[in-house]
C-alpha cells in the first residue's frame, strides 16, 4: 500500500467567494505534512443558477440562459481578480474564458435544439465543480501550496445513468490510484472537483445532488486513506439542523449507521451515499467547519459509544408526497406489493417510507413531477390518491434497539400533531413519522426539547 494520505472536501459555501477560498488555503497549508488530497464543491449556488440555465436553453430562452452564464463568468472572475495576483490572474483569465466560451456555446446549442436531455443536463452541471476546482488550485498556488488540477472525469468513471450516475468502483480505484499515488508521491496536493465524472467512453456525468461528499469517500476508499474530512458551514453533525431549531449541538461522536440514517432522511449537512465506501474501509470521516477550524467538529466512527440520551439527532424531510394505494380485498393477495413497487421501479421513483394494511398500502416518495405518471400506472391495479406538502421526521439512535418505551415517550410528546405514518424497525435505529410540512419547525423544536434539554457530555459538546 502506498504512504498514507488524507482527504479534505470543502462544499459550496467552503468556496462561496475569495475569503472562504483563502480560509481553504489555510487550513490545507495547516494539514500539508498529512498528504491532502482536496475535493472541492461548486462554489455556493452554482449548481443551482447552472440547472436553472441549462432549463431556460431547454424552453429555448436563449437570452436568459446566456444572461446567466455572463452572471456567472463575473462572480468567477471576480474572485479570481480577489485571490490572485496580477501574473496569475492573467495567465488564469484566459483558462477560465474557454470554459466559459465553452458553456456559451452549449447554452446556443440547447435553445436552438429546444431539448435539453438528463446527458446534456450533466454536461451544463460539471461546470460548476470545473470552474471551483480550477480556482482553487490557482488560488493554492498563490499561497505558495504546490498542487495540481485533477479533472475528476479522468478518474471518475461512472456508468451512464446521466444526473445520478453510479460510480463503478473498480475502475474508479484503478484510476485514482494511477493518478494520485504519483503527485503525492512528488508532494504536490491534487485538487479535484467533486460531483462529477465520466462514462468509461469520456461522457460528463453527475452522481447526484450533493454527492461531493460521495467523490471524496470514493477518492478516500481508493486510495486507502487514513481519514476523509467533510468540510463545511456548521461546526460538525448536530442533534438537529441549527436553521430549525437554534438550540441544536454538536454531536462530537456518531456510528456510520447513525449517521447514514439521519443523511438520509433529511441531514443534509452529509451526503447519505458518503458513508459507504468509507465503512467499507473503515476510513473515518470527521465533519469540520471551514469558518471555525480549531473546533473539533463530529467523528463518524464504525462504532459510536454508549449515550445516555435515547436519541442523537432528529432530521426533517421536506417536500415529501404520500401515495396511498387501495386494492379491492382479493387482489391484495400474493404479487400486489410486487407490483406496486414494480411501478415505482419503472418511474425510477425511489421509495423512503413504507406502511401496509390488508387492503391499502402507503409509501412516501420525494414531490417531484413524475408522479402523476407513476399515479396513472398505478390506478391500473388500484385505486390511488396521492397528497404532497408532507415532511419525514426522523428519530435516530443506537438506544432504540434496546430500550422498550421509547416510541410511546416520542408520541406522547406530539399527542395533538396528527401524525400520518409510522415506522419503526428495518435498521433498528430510527423512529420515522410522516407529518404535515408546516408542522416541522414546532414539532422538531418540541422533540428537542424534550429529548436533548439534559445532554450527555461524553457524545454532545
Ligand atoms: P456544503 O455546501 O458544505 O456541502 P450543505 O449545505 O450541503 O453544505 O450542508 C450543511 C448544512 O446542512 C448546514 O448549513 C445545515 O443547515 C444543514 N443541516 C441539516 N441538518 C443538519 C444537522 N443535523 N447538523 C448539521 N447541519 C445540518
Ligand atoms: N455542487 C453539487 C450540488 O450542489 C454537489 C455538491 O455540492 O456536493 O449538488
Ligand atoms: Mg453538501
Amino acid at each position: 500500500m502506498a504512504n498514507s494520505c488524507i482527504v479534505m472536501k470543502f462544499g459550496g459555501t467552503s468556496v462561496g467567494d475569495a475569503q472562504a477560498i483563502g480560509r481553504v488555503a489555510a487550513i490545507v497549508r495547516e494539514r500539508r505534512s498529512q498528504a491532502p488530497v482536496v475535493v472541492v464543491s461548486a462554489m455556493a449556488r452554482v449548481t443551482d443558477q447552472l440547472l436553472q440555465m441549462a432549463r431556460a436553453a431547454g424552453s429555448g430562452d436563449r437570452k436568459t440562459a446566456l444572461t446567466l452564464a455572463r452572471e456567472l463568468r463575473e462572480r468567477h472572475y471576480n474572485t479570481a481578480g480577489e485571490l490572485l495576483g496580477t501574473a496569475l490572474f492573467t495567465q488564469f483569465h484566459s483558462d477560465l474564458g474557454s470554459e466559459f466560451e465553452e458553456l456559451e456555446e452549449l447554452l446556443r446549442g440547447i435553445s436552438a435544439v429546444g431539448e435539453l436531455t438528463p446527458r446534456t443536463t450533466d454536461h451544463v452541471a460539471a461546470f460548476g465543480e470545473v470552474l471551483s476546482s480550477k480556482l482553487v488550485t490557482a488560488a493554492f498556488s498563490a499561497h505558495g501550496i504546490e498542487s495540481t488540477l485533477v479533472d475528476s472525469r479522468e478518474c471518475i468513471v461512472t456508468d451512464d445513468a446521466f444526473t445520478r450516475a453510479t460510480p463503478l468502483f473498480d475502475d474508479t480505484s484503478t484510476k485514482i490510484r494511477d493518478l494520485l499515488q504519483p503527485l503525492l508521491e512528488q508532494g504536490r496536493v491534487p485538487v479535484m472537483g467533486g460531483f462529477i465524472g465520466a462514462t468509461r467512453t469520456g461522457i460528463t456525468t453527475t452522481i447526484g445532488r450533493g454527492g461531493s461528499d460521495f467523490s471524496a469517500a470514493i477518492v478516500g476508499a481508493g486510495l486507502g486513506a487514513e481519514k476523509i474530512e467533510i468540510w463545511t458551514d456548521v461546526d460538525g453533525m448536530m442533534t438537529t439542523d441549527p436553521n430549525l431549531c437554534p438550540a441544536a449541538r454538536r454531536i462530537k461522536v456518531i456510528s456510520f449507521d447513525e449517521a447514514a440514517e439521519l443523511a438520509y432522511f433529511g441531514a443534509k449537512v452529509l451526503h447519505p451515499a458518503t458513508v459507504l465506501p468509507a465503512i467499507q474501509k473503515n476510513i473515518p470521516v470527521y465533519i469540520l467547519n471551514s469558518r471555525n477550524p480549531a473546533c473539533e467538529g463530529t467523528r463518524i466512527a464504525a462504532r459510536a459509544p454508549h449515550c445516555k440520551n435515547f436519541f442523537k439527532a432528529i432530521a426533517a424531510k421536506k417536500r415529501i408526497t404520500i401515495v396511498d394505494v387501495a386494492a379491492p380485498r382479493m387482489l391484495l393477495a400474493h404479487g400486489f406489493l410486487k407490483a406496486i413497487f414494480e411501478a415505482f421501479d419503472r418511474h425510477r421513483i425511489p421509495v423512503d417510507v413504507v406502511s401496509t394494511s390488508e387492503v391499502s398500502v402507503s409509501l412516501t416518495v420525494d414531490s417531484n413531477e413524475s408522479i402523476p405518471a407513476l399515479a396513472a400506472d398505478l390506478a391500473r391495479l388500484a385505486d390511488v390518491k396521492y397528497e404532497g406538502r408532507k415532511a419525514i421526521v426522523c428519530l435516530v439512535g443506537e438506544n432504540l434497539r434496546e430500550i422498550p418505551g421509547i416510541a410511546g415517550q416520542v408520541f406522547g410528546e406530539l399527542s395533538d400533531v396528527k401524525i400520518r405514518m409510522i415506522s419503526q424497525g428495518a435498521s433498528e435505529i430510527n423512529l420515522t413519522f410522516v407529518i404535515d410540512e408546516e408542522l416541522v419547525p414546532s414539532v422538531v423544536q418540541r422533540l428537542h426539547k424534550a429529548f436533548f434539554s439534559e445532554l450527555d457530555p461524553e457524545i454532545f459538546a
